[in-house]
């Protein structure tokens, strides 16, 4: 199963990857997650991401698909915050072809903007203060989004919502992974 799980911060894509990683048994990938054990390592490459972190900023694609290519098990998997932008997911493709593999689903976690802004206070993670929460926001809607249109016209495209309690959104993923 290769899976990508798309939506704005805050719309649960950490805790419904892991569940579907569990189940399935595949690699849960989160690019936040890499990046935020590579500063508490204190890598060169941890150093470089968290200057964009902090103001909840892009990392750059570059790096980025520098760092997640290892992570690609054709086998399977479930990413979470990746791709973020349209050359990351073209990355992504090229990627995924030469190991002569395919995503087999993109599922759109679709929550309304109050409501993650309620959760992302809620959460109180060192990225999550007033502050940035709008920026990343505006960051998804303009650099990430247009990802939405890219997979529909894929046909790889399903939209659940993400406005339910954490097992009905987890019921509505595991049938949009089948699908
Ligand atoms: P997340 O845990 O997915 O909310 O990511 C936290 C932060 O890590 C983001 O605000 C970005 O600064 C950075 N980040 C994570 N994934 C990516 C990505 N695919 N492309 C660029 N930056 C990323």
């Amino acid at each position: 199963m290769r899976i990508v799980l798309l939506g704005a911060p805050g719309a649960g894509k950490g805790t419904q990857a892991k569940m579907l990683a569990d189940k399935h048994q595949i690699a849960h990938v989160s690019t936040g997650d890499i990046f935020r054990n590579e500063i508490s390592e204190g890598t060169n490459l941890g150093q470089q991401a968290k200057q964009y972190m902090d103001q909840g900023s892009l990392v750059p694609d570059d790096i980025v698909l520098d760092m997640i290519e290892p992570y690609l098990n054709p086998k399977g998997f479930v990413l979470d915050g990746f791709p973020r932008t349209l050359d990351q997911a073209k990355g992504l493709e090229r990627m995924l072809n030469d190991a002569n593999a395919k995503l087999e689903r993109v599922i759109q976690i679709d929550v309304p903007k109050d409501a993650l802004i309620q959760r992302l206070l809620l959460r109180g993670r060192s990225d999550d203060n007033e502050k940035t929460i709008e920026h990343r926001l505006d960051v998804y809607q303009k650099q990430t989004a247009p990802l939405i249109a890219h997979y529909k016209e894929l046909g790889l495209l399903t939209t659940i919502n993400g406005a339910q309690d954490i097992e009905d959104v987890f019921e509505d993923l595991l049938k949009a992974a089948k699908s």
